[in-house]
Parts: C-alpha cells; structure tokens; sequence
C-alpha cells in the first residue's frame, strides 16, 4: 500500500502558498485493509476514509465514468489494482493533478508544474467536459490565482464554451452554483469568475438577470480591495446599476429601478437558496443605495428615517456593510479605489450621534411604551439637528 498527498495540498505548497487542507490517496489497498488499521470510512459514493489521528481524508486510488447526464452520473470504480496516474487522470486541472510521495518525490504525468510555471489553468483530459461543477471550479480558480497571473488556457475555454453549448451549464444545481459562487465572492479577484463564466457563456445561463458591466466588476474590486465580508460583495455584484448613474442632481427616489433591484435580488436568492443574512443586505442595498449616496443633501429627518429603516440602532453591522456595499465601486470612483466617500463618513457619524441618546428614568417616568418611544424618536432627531445644523 502506497499513499500519496493529492490536489490542493500539492499545488499550494508549490506556489508557496499557505496549505489549508491535506488530501491523501491510497493506492494498492482495499476497505478491508483501510478499517483494519483503524481508518474510518465517511464516504457514501466511492471509499473516502478519515485517518484515525489526524482526521485527515485517505481516498482510495478511483476511476470514474460517466453514465448518466447530471451530478450523480458517475460510476466510480475502485481497486487495488487501480493506478495513482488513473487517479490522476479523473481531476479537473493539471495544477490538481500532481501528488507527493512520502520520501517527498513528485509525480506529475500531465504536465501541473509545467502549467503552474506558465500560470495556465488547464483541463487534464477530455473528460472534463463529463463534469459541469467543473465550469465554476476553474473560474474559482480564476479568482483565486488571478493575482498571480494565471489565466484559463485557450483550449480549455473553448471546451468551457462547447459545454455551456450542448447545455451543461443548465444541469448545475442550485447548492453547488451558490457554494462555489460564495467561494469565488471571498477570492482575491472576485470579478474573474464572473468573467470567466460570462466568457465561456454560462454566465447568461446562471446569471439571466445582469448584465456583467465593466462597472459591476468594477464594484466587485473594489469591494475586494476594501476587504469586504462577502455579503457586502454579494450586495455589490447584485447592486442596481441603472440607478447608480443617476446625477447627483437628480431627485433621489427612481422607484421603477429599485423595485427591479429588489425584484433580481429576491430572483436570485430564490433560485440559489442564497442564505437570509446576504439576502437581507443585497435587498437593502437595492433598496436604499441611492438614499446613501445623496445622504449629503438629507434633512435630519430623512437620515433619522434612513436609519431606522435600516434598523441601524439594532443591527449596526449590517449598517455599516450597507455603507461598505455603497461605497464599493461607485460611479465616481470608478478607477479611484482610494477616493473618498463623505457620505459613509457622515452616516457613521450621524448614526452614533443619534446612537447616543439615552432616556433616563426621569424621562420615562409617566411614559408607556409607544410613548417612549416617541420620545426616544424626538431626541434622536434633536441630536442630528444639533449635530449637523446645516444639513438642510
Ligand atoms: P481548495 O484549495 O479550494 O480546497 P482543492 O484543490 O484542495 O482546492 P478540493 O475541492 O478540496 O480542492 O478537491 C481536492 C482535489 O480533488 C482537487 O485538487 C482535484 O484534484 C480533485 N477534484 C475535486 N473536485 C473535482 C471535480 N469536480 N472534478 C475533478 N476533480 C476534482
């Protein structure tokens, strides 16, 4: 029995790349053998075992074949008999494909140190197309080792593109399409798996609902470059841009086009089953976005409505993602990553003038509930009146 550090674990550490999770595969044993040893088997499809100490994945060496169309359509086949080059062989990239042995030995037989030297990401086999998970996987990959000039090699965006042409792109599930999405929005370089995606055509399939603008990619860097949690991302690549070309000039209120926004929003995260917490920020984004952006020119009251709409004395994080959301990538930005944004400066601190009223028991006594809460509501709106005079 031989066993052999696989995929991610090779691939970074010849990158130089920090490790994150090791993957062993096992050649020349069986179950038998494996659970014998004290291995203990987790995998439902094809023998995935976690080794008794580390917890680490052991996988036996597999082939696999597909029979049916679809994610579950693969017959896998595992031996002792089978090779670690026919391992090798059933992976998406040649940067994947490459194991270690344990005297620290290199086995490389489709070429990943060639690809990792010329930054190419690269299909090992026609088989590739068996697998449309793979689509996303190599624009994750995009993203990720974008930075450090790599790039999808020609022949393996042409096959990309004749897979989202026989309609493979239509077979992705919903779960897979929002995991590697999320992954992607965390990457470096977030706009290259939507490029890639719009590149080879999926996009249009995945995404109906954009349109991936230079302006939207745009957002998503610069979101990237202010190290933005990936909800705010989220918001951003969802965000309604015809309302972002509005001149500031213009009334602030184009409800046609944040009714659309929201109407993508709820669409998408429908479709994706997209998490409550990305849902509810990309819907606020869509609905207030403008309503920040003009708040320069907001009278006291509208900012105190801002806020409270935004239920910003309760969930302050989400109000300060929304201001990240707005500030990423807007239109007098655009190719000024380091421009300032006044309009968050002041919200911030609008909000923790009005944050900082506190009623006493005095105050209170004699009140009910909805009459403090008046009360609460007057003094608020006294300190940003006091605070910003000259708002108006
Ligand atoms: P990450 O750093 O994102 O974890 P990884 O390469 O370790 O990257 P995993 O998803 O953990 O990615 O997969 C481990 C290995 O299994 C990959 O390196 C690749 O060789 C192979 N692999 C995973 N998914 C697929 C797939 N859908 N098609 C082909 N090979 C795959």
């Amino acid at each position: 029995m031989d066993i052999y550090l696989v995929g991610g674990a090779v691939r970074d550490t010849l990158l130089g790349r920090p490790v994150s999770e090791r993957d062993w595969v096992v050649v020349g044993a069986d179950p038998a053998t494996l659970s014998a040893l004290g291995y203990r088997q987790v995998g439902k499809d094809f023998p995935v075992f976690l080794h008794p100490q580390t917890h680490e994945e052991y996988a036996l060496a597999r082939t696999e074949r597909k029979v049916a169309p679809g994610y579950h359509g693969f017959v896998t086949h595992h031996a002792p008999e089978v090779t670690l080059e026919q391992d090798l062989a059933r992976r998406d990239l040649t940067i994947n494909a490459m194991a270690q042995a344990a005297d620290g030995t290199l086995v490389d037989p489709y070429g990943g140190q060639r690809d990792l030297k010329a930054r190419l990401l690269r299909h090992v086999s026609p088989a590739f197309s068996e697998d449309p998970l793979r689509l996303l996987r190599v624009a994750r990959f995009a993203a990720r080792y974008a930075p450090l000039g790599f790039t999808v090699a020609t022949e393996t965006r042409r096959l990309m593109r004749d897979m989202v042409t026989a309609g493979e792109a239509a077979s992705l599930v919903a779960e897979r399409i929002w995991q590697e999405t999320v992954r992607a929005l965390a990457e470096p370089s977030p706009r290259t798996y939507f490029e890639v995606l719009r590149d080879c055509g999926a996009l249009t399939v995945l995404l109906p609902e954009l349109e991936m603008s230079e302006q939207r990619l745009r957002g998503l860097d610069a979101a990237a470059a202010i190290a933005a949690s990936t909800r705010v991302r989220f918001a951003v690549l969802l965000r309604e841009l015809g309302t972002d070309l509005t001149p500031l000039e213009k009334p602030p209120l184009p409800i046609a086009n944040e009714a659309y926004g929201v109407a993508v929003v709820h669409a998408v995260c429908d479709r994706w089953r997209v998490p409550t917490d990305f849902r509810e920020l990309a819907e606020l984004v869509c609905r207030e976005h403008l309503r920040v952006h003009h708040a320069l020119e907001l009278p006291p009251a509208t900012v105190l409505e801002l806020l409270e709409t935004c239920d910003a004395f309760r969930r302050r994080e989400r109000f300060a993602e929304l201001l990240e959301a707005c500030e990423a990538g807007h239109p007098e930005q655009l190719g000024l990553e380091t421009l300032p944004y006044p309009q968050s400066t002041l919200l911030t601190a609008a909000f923790a003038a009005a944050a900082a009223v506190q009623l006493t028991a005095t105050d209170r006594t004699g009140l009910a509930g909805p009459a403090i809460g008046l009360l609460l509501r007057e003094r608020r709106l006294a300190a940003l009146t006091r605070w910003r005079p000259t708002f108006t």
